[in-house]
């Protein structure tokens, strides 16, 4: 039971960067019995015109174009902003600027929902392509220090899956760069533009949950400082998330260990959806049991696979793009390899990227940041010997569905597009959807920055700045407050590396780079009782300042929902499509699976439903593309 007890506590907010922005107001303190002893929680609240989720490329964008705007807007993130997982990105980011050879944004559409095998919306996918050169020009007026060419301009390499000429022109060198260390410079780039606006950061917060009314608008957020351990209600007119991935749900992955989909969570929490979480994206080159990326640009600067018979694979099973073929084709090639006997090393179980042929001054270069990598994690050195590498889990094609504007969208009665009021999602949280079934290399820097963007517009188009909003209602928080407070008393018998391990395998394991019946039936099974054992989990520490044994459980419980669905999707999906690949449905099946899955969190279980792709461009500058054979 809660009590409301209002007091008249000051408490500082934490101001990083703070320029004219609002006091926090409304203190109040709550207390509650609970089984562990008397708890008590003091929450602070905030009104501000917009609130951003998260600080990697496309909070930042976002809470940018918000503050030019001239919305008071606030950025939570759990994280310092330069240290998002955007920072990274190595390969870079496309757009048809035509440095290199001829190219148009038509192409680079064309490429993307091939690309996407069909599942991407092609008005969304429109609108990233083409917004596409302007992004990158914005980004370099940004400062954004990207490599040159000779003559001084922006420096672009090939990357995989990239044409010319809707794939008759041959290889794209499309994606623009500042050497492998692109996301590096990109969100940096950002976080200085950020300075400069009255956007006020709240670093070390943690977002809980969704503050939603009861007719079903967001109000905005409820966090919890973790250097102190206050919460933190954040009401606003418009909440945008931008919480990145969920990579961590497996055991091998490229991203940082904070990628846990804190924001798909909250929002499956809140009753909607996520789209297409069966979609996952296997990077190619991820170093051998270290699951460090190796850059596809690697690969675009000339880098080999060859398996253990030296051979050069790629060459039978892509015969045009070779090594630079999709990821999901690539990462197939590869397994079948191992599969097949030609791996290489001591348990033939991976392959290697040869880079050794390359002139050492390119590696120098264009790759600086890998080949250091490389040295570090494979004890390689890139110019003489090939880095072993296997297949890693390295992004998310699914998430919070949006449409092209980053409102966010749900299916309510006949319309599968209704707007959810107040809520918006951009970047790797987001499924707007521009990647479908699968991403090309390069164009997720490219969707956090346009579609963070978008966001900031769409909230100029429906508010104004000061607008008035409705009071919160009485309760706003109080669950979250309540389950907050359980979890932190949590005295079971498992803790939580223990169910993390077990989550992490299973996915490994039973939602891989090739799935059956079998294995997804089993994985269903499986996660289903990890997520049962999670009743069981034990923290030791009770405390509410600097408590990251709290904080992982808290992560655990959304990495376990977003692998819940990610598994119950991939079994329902009888079909290959892009990174799904089912060895008992080898085909695509456009007549029965060309649509979006929707995973819904249901009293602790997952519900599906679907809603059908976009295959409408936004206007007469480009005819929808059929679906057709996707060969490369
Ligand atoms: C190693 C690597 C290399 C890559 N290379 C490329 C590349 O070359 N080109 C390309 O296009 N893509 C690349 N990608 C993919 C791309 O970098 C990411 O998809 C993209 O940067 C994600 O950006 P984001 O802004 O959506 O999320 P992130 O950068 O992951 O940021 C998430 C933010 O949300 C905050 N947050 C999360 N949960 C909470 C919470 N509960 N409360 C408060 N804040 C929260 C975090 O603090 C962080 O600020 C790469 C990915 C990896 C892992």
């Amino acid at each position: 039971m809660w009590r409301c007890v209002s007091r008249g506590l000051s408490l500082p907010s934490k101001r990083w960067i703070s320029s004219e922005s609002p006091k926090p107001h409304i203190q109040r303190f709550f207390s509650t019995e609970t089984t562990a002893g008397r708890s008590s929680y003091t929450i602070v609240d905030h009104t501000y015109d917009a609130v951003v989720v998260g600080a990697g490329g496309a909070g930042l964008r976002a809470a940018i174009g918000l503050s030019e705007h001239g919305f008071n807007t606030a950025c939570i993130t759990k994280l310092f902003p330069t240290r998002s997982h955007t920072v990274a990105a190595q390969g870079g980011i496309n757009a048809a600027l035509g440095n290199m050879t001829e190219d148009d944004w038509r192409w680079h559409m064309y490429d993307t929902v091939k690309g996407s095998d069909w599942l991407g919306d092609q008005d969304a996918i429109q609108y990233m392509c083409r917004e596409a050169p302007k992004a990158v020009i914005e980004l370099e007026n940004y400062g954004l220090p990207f490599s040159r060419t000779e003559d001084g301009r922006i420096y672009q390499r090939a990357f995989g899956g990239q044409s010319l000429n809707f794939g008759k022109g041959g290889q794209a060198y499309r994606c623009a760069c500042a050497a492998d260390r692109t996301g590096h410079a990109l969100l940096h780039s950002l976080y200085g533009q950020a300075m400069k606006h009255n956007t006020q950061f709240f670093v070390e917060y943690f977002a809980l949950d969704l503050l939603m009314d009861s007719s079903g608008s967001c109000q905005g957020v409820i966090a919890l400082n973790m250097e102190d351990g206050t919460l933190h209600r954040f009401q606003a007119a418009s909440t945008i998330l931008a919480t990145g991935g969920y990579g961590r749900a497996y055991f091998s992955a490229t991203s940082a260990h904070t990628c846990t989909g804190d924001g798909n969570a909250m929002v499956a929490r809140a009753g909607f959806p996520l789209q297409d979480l069966e979609f996952v994206q296997f990077h190619p080159t991820g170093i051998y049991g270290a699951g460090c990326l190796i850059t596809e640009g690697s690969r675009g600067e000339g880098g080999i696979l060859r398996n253990s018979e030296g051979e050069r694979f790629m060459e039978r099973y892509a015969p045009t793009a070779k090594d630079l073929a999709s990821r999901d084709v690539v990462s197939r090639s590869m397994t079948m390899e191992i599969r097949e006997g030609r791996g290489v090393g001591p348990l033939k179980d991976h392959i290697y990227l040869h880079l050794n042929h390359l002139p050492p001054e390119v590696l120098k270069e264009r790759l600086p940041g890998i080949s250091e990598t490389a040295a570090i994690f494979a004890g390689v050195d890139v110019t003489k010997e090939p880095i072993p590498v296997l297949p890693t889990v390295h992004y998310n094609m699914g998430g919070v569905p949006t449409n092209y504007h980053g409102e966010v969208v749900t299916v309510k009665g006949d319309d599968p597009d209704a707007v959810v009021p107040g809520l918006m999602a951009a970047g790797e949280a987001a499924c707007a959807s521009v990647h479908g079934a699968n991403r090309l290399g390069a164009n997720s820097l490219l969707d956090i920055v346009v579609f963070g963007r978008a966001c900031a517009n769409r909230v100029a188009e429906i508010h104004r700045p000061g607008e008035k909003q409705k009071p919160l209602e009485k309760d706003a928080g109080e669950k979250t407050v309540a389950w907050l407070d359980k979890l932190r008393n949590s005295n079971g018998s498992s803790p939580t590396s223990k169910i993390r391990l077990n989550m992490q395998r299973i996915m490994q394991n039973n939602a891989a780079v090739f799935r059956t019946q079998e294995s997804l039936e089993e994985g269903c099974q499986l996660i289903d009782k990890a997520w049962e054992s999670f009743h069981d989990v034990k923290l030791k520490d009770r405390s509410l300042i600097w408590n990251s044994d709290l904080i992982e459980t808290i992560e655990l419980e959304n990495l376990l929902i977003n692998a819940c669905i990610t598994m119950h999707s991939a079994e329902a999906r009888k079909e290959s499509r892009g990174a799904h690949a089912r060895e008992d449905f080898t085909k695509r099946d456009d007549v029965n699976w060309m649509k979006h899955t929707l995973g819904y969190w249901e009293n602790e279980k997952v519900q599906l439903d679907y809603r059908p792709v976009h295959m409408n461009t936004l206007d007469d500058e480009i005819e929808t593309f059929p679906p057709k054979a996707r060969v490369y």
